[in-house]
């Protein structure tokens, strides 16, 4: 981090209140205070267009897509494809049919993992990841090695939670089928040099799948200048409902690949004999999807696209400078996670305070974080630790919620260190 904390948010080209004002639950009061919502990397929240979507979805142009004759199926259907193109734009895909709907980046994983994996896999080949992965990029992995008889391999990170990249590199070989990496490591922050990750894995002959859970609103997201096979994401850590997200994956491989569930939509033919399957995307969508999430996420990346996304990301380093210097200020305050090349996210312990207790007594005070192991239990055991809090900022925080965040943690350690 590099930008000088300044206090004044007025100062900054991007209107914050704007925004806020699009987010109605960010007007709740928790615990007779003001919400300051800093838990953004489990979870977003979502402007009133996204909320709206759903509603207007269930409450006019609700029925079963594909097949249907009748006006709202086909209404339906149309909508759901053209949320399939909005995601497809927002990721600059080569084309909709790249796009696979799931429930988020969890199932693309095990999607990724139980076709193209079980497909391509065999004894003694690798799967390499780093050790900043959350549990979704590591556990779908070492299940498909114990299916397969391939090996994992774990890049490791240096301590300021960056990738060592020479190590990296040197655990790429002929042996190496996929290597599959965060592009932005929720429990550390840190924004991983996937370009070159992608560069260096293809040199050796590998498929590379980016887990963008966490940079989805976070960084500009462009699949084909970057270059990866599949890329992963959910709906819900991007403004949009639970229960969406999607896959991305170069057409050559999704159309090599076989399907993952069996069941309606996902073929061209059924008999006892023999049965046909459709071609992608559908291939892979097996039974009735959730399709007012569908065009829910639409509508939350629609809305984040219209931002100046530039503004959004100098506004959200911003945030993390100014939490930067305040968390360097609290006595026995450790930052876990210190990558020179950092999104919102400030992981921390406290000398003597339970992460857990700590988190508690925040949310007296009506600020929201999040505390424990992240789903990143191997990063924890990195640094030494059962568990950290973690303070995650996006666009419709402020400079002043940064600062109530760290004036509460000030009020309530006295009380924990008692
Ligand atoms: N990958 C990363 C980096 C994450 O932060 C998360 C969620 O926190 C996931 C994957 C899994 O996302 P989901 O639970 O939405 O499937």
């Amino acid at each position: 981090m590099t930008a000088k904390p300044v206090l004044n948010e007025r100062a900054l080209p991007f209107d914050v209140e704007r925004i806020r004002r699009d987010f109605p639950l960010l007007a709740r009061k928790v615990n007779g205070k003001p919400l300051v919502y800093a838990d953004n990397a489990a979870t977003t929240q979502k402007p009133s267009v996204v909320i709206e979507r759903l509603r207007h979805y269930y409450e006019f142009e609700n029925a079963n897509i594909h097949r249907g004759v009748h006006t709202l199926s086909a209404e339906a259907t149309a909508a759901h494809e053209q949320a399939r193109d909005a995601i497809q734009r927002f990721i600059n895909a080569r084309e909709s049919r790249e796009i696979i709907f799931t429930r988020g980046a969890t199932e693309s994983i095990n999607l990724v993992a139980q076709t193209w994996g079980l497909r391509n896999l065999h004894a003694d080949d690798e799967i390499l990841i780093s050790a900043l992965e959350h549990h979704a990029n590591i556990v779908p992995w070492q299940m498909l090695c114990e299916q397969t008889g391939a090996r994992l391999r774990v890049a490791p990170i240096n301590d300021r939670g960056e990738i060592e990249m020479e190590q990296f590199e040197a655990l790429l070989s002929a042996r190496t089928k996929l290597v599959a990496v965060a592009h932005i490591s929720n429990a550390l922050g840190t924004i991983n040099p996937v370009e070159k990750i992608v560069q260096l894995a293809h040199e050796a002959g590998s498929v590379v799948l980016i887990d963008g859970a966490q940079s989805i609103i976070h960084c500009a997201i462009d699949v084909q200048a970057l270059g990866c096979d599949f890329f992963v994401f959910s709906g819900h850590k991007a403004l949009g409902p639970t229960g969406i997200g999607a896959l991305y994956g170069r057409a050559e491989l999704l159309e090599a690949m076989p399907p993952y569930q069996g069941g309606g939509d996902m073929i061209k033919t059924v008999s006892f004999e023999r049965t046909e399957y459709n071609d992608i995307p559908f291939r892979f969508e097996a039974g009735t999807p959730h399709i007012a999430g569908a065009l829910g996420l639409a509508s939350a990346l629609d809305y984040f696209a219209a931002l100046d996304l530039p503004a959004v990301l100098a506004h959200e380093e911003h945030l993390l400078a100014v939490a930067t210097t305040r968390a360097e200020a609290v006595p026995g305050l450790r930052i876990i996670g210190q990558a020179a090349h950092k999104a919102s996210v400030l992981s921390f312990d406290i000398e003597g305070v339970h992460p857990q207790d700590l988190g508690t007594l925040l949310d007296h005070h009506g600020v929201a974080i999040r505390t424990g192991h992240h789903c990143a239990m191997p990063v924890m055991q990195r640094f030494g630790l059962a568990g950290t809090a973690r303070a995650s900022f996006a666009l419709y925080n402020t400079v002043a919620e940064v600062h109530a965040v760290f004036d509460a943690i000030d009020k309530v350690l006295p009380m924990l260190r008692a």
